[in-house]
Parts: C-alpha cells; sequence; structure tokens
C-alpha cells in the first residue's frame, strides 16, 4: 500500500474523479489521516472477519482488508460500490453489500462469518445520524461479537464511556456498560476528514464482558434503567414513582436497595443500579 486511499490527497483526487459530493444526509465525512484508520485498524481485533458499516471511498477498509481474512462492508450509497471496486481492487478479501446497514439481518450474517472465519469483529467510522440505533442493534445481536471498535461524535463516546456521578453518565453508559467494557481509544481531530465535520471525533471500543449477571430480560432492565433517568435533575424517587404503584412502593424500593431517599440515578454504578432492579422486580 504505497499510496494509501487515507489521505487529503488520494481523497481528494478519488472524489474529483468520480464527481462525487459528500451527501450530507447519508452522514459521508472520508478520513484523510492515514494514522487514524491504522490505529483503529489495529485495534479492531479484527484477524477474523470484520464487518465494517459505511465503507465510503474504503479508507478504513482498506486498512481492515490488510489485517482481516474477510471484510464484509455494509453501504447506503448506490454510488460507492463500483467506486470501492476501483479503489480496493487490490484486495480479494472485501465484499461490499449495497443495503442499509439497519435493514440487515445481522445475526444470520455474523454466524456465517463466524463459521467461516472463526471471529467476527465490528469497525466503522459510523454515520453520526445513526450512530445509536446501529449500536443498539449491535449490542442486542445475538450471535456474539467480542468487539465493536468506531468512531463516533467526541460527546456520543464521552456518554458511553462516562464513569458513574459524571456528567454525561446516563441511560446510554449504563445499558452499554452492563454488556461491555467500554474506553475511548484516542480523539480524531475534525481536521482529518474531508469534509471536516464541525466537531470532534473518537474512536470507542466495546470489549463484550466474559460474565453477565444475570438481570432476566435485558431489554426490560435497559427500559427500567431509562426510566430511572427520564428526569435526571430529579431525585430517583421521583422517577420511580412513575413506574411503581405508588409513592410508598417507590420509597421502599429505595430502601430496601440500601439507597439514601435523595439519591440520583446518576449516582448508581453498574452494580447499584443491577441490585434496584432486582429490588424493583420483588416490590
Ligand atoms: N468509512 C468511510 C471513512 O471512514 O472514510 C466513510 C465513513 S462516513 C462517516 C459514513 C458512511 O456510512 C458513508 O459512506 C455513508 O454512505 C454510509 N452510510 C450511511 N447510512 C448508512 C446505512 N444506513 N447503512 C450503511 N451505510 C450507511
Amino acid at each position: 500500500m504505497s499510496n494509501p486511499i487515507a489521505s487529503v490527497a488520494r481523497v481528494k483526487q478519488i472524489l474529483d474523479q468520480y464527481d462525487l459530493h459528500a451527501k450530507k444526509g447519508f452522514g459521508q465525512n472520508f478520513l484523510t489521516d492515514v494514522s487514524v484508520v491504522k490505529r483503529a485498524a489495529s485495534a479492531a481485533h479484527c484477524e477474523g472477519a470484520v464487518i465494517e458499516i459505511g465503507p465510503g471511498i474504503g479508507s478504513l477498509t482498506e486498512q481492515l482488508a490488510m489485517l482481516s481474512q474477510h471484510v464484509r462492508c455494509y453501504e447506503v450509497d448506490e454510488r460507492l460500490p463500483r467506486i470501492l471496486e476501483d479503489t480496493l481492487s487490490e484486495y480479494d478479501n472485501v465484499e461490499v453489500l449495497l443495503q442499509d446497514f439497519l435493514e440487515c439481518d445481522l445475526e444470520a450474517s455474523v454466524k456465517e462469518l463466524k463459521e467461516k472465519y472463526g471471529s467476527v469483529a465490528v469497525c466503522a467510522n459510523l454515520p453520526y445520524y445513526i450512530t445509536t440505533p446501529v449500536l443498539f442493534k449491535l449490542f442486542e445481536c445475538k450471535e456474539e461479537i467480542n468487539y465493536i471498535t468506531v468512531m463516533v461524535q467526541k460527546e456520543v463516546a464521552d456518554r458511553f464511556s462516562a464513569p458513574v456521578n459524571s456528567k454525561t453518565y446516563g441511560a446510554l453508559s449504563v445499558e452499554s456498560q452492563y454488556l461491555y467494557e467500554v474506553k475511548t481509544l484516542f480523539k480524531v481531530p475534525a481536521k482529518c476528514f474531508n469534509p471536516a465535520p464541525r466537531i470532534d471525533s473518537a474512536i470507542i471500543q466495546f470489549k463484550k464482558r466474559d460474565v453477565l449477571e444475570d438481570v432476566g430480560d435485558v431489554n426490560a432492565y435497559f427500559n427500567f434503567v431509562k426510566a430511572c433517568f427520564v428526569q435526571r435533575r430529579k431525585t430517583l424517587f421521583n422517577n420511580l414513582k412513575a413506574i411503581c404503584e405508588s409513592s410508598e412502593v417507590a420509597m421502599k424500593v429505595i430502601e430496601d436497595a440500601n439507597l439514601k431517599p435523595s439519591v440520583r440515578a446518576q449516582e448508581l454504578d453498574r452494580e447499584a443500579f443491577m441490585n434496584l432492579y432486582r429490588v424493583y422486580l420483588k416490590r
């Protein structure tokens, strides 16, 4: 790879050559910094197969192709598969599917790739307008994905990886940290893209936890967590009242969970939240 796709000159040349204008509606910002794509791909644990959401013109795909046995990309923009055929013509292990990722049968896809290549990771520079639904689709996949390494807006990375008691700790943090160890790997300044977005981004990694504590129906647990954060500034008691039979029941749940009546949801760590939920279910 003497002339990587992820460079200012090469991205510009490809955009000019194909008269391609980035579509805002598809969240298109193409990476122009080779060190960023190298760092992301080498952190991705993609030695088996890797799924990429939104390959664009192939900046990150190229690095994944060098490290992985097989790269399966989902791209919604019908202009791009033809261009990717050219830009990635050196690699015979890249498969580009013209499909909205949110519509794909992810379970079947992961199962098939796992059977063929042993493991499946996800690595992508996500279109910002569907970051949360894409991540929840990945989180809810019944076929295990051990590593998800994605570029998102920095504020979004902060919300997922927020520690308890911090300003950005909320339902997204509790939910994702129940399932994964979540780590922000590094920040990516806006100048590393063409076109440059208005805000900085970050690469965040979700590593599946080996053992998940039993909370019964995970979706029901997540709904409970969301309910506890509905009115962030109010106390937990205030939020619990809305999902308990009465104020008395809500207060008893808090007491039985060994919490102070004045506690707020953002003060509860992973264990405290699970404990609260178990008490709530038994109320
Ligand atoms: N990976 C490329 C890079 O890093 O330069 C492009 C990243 S760009 C931020 C997001 C990409 O996701 C675009 O190529 C866009 O067309 C694609 N995309 C947007 N919505 C999508 C969807 N629902 N399913 C699959 N791809 C999508």
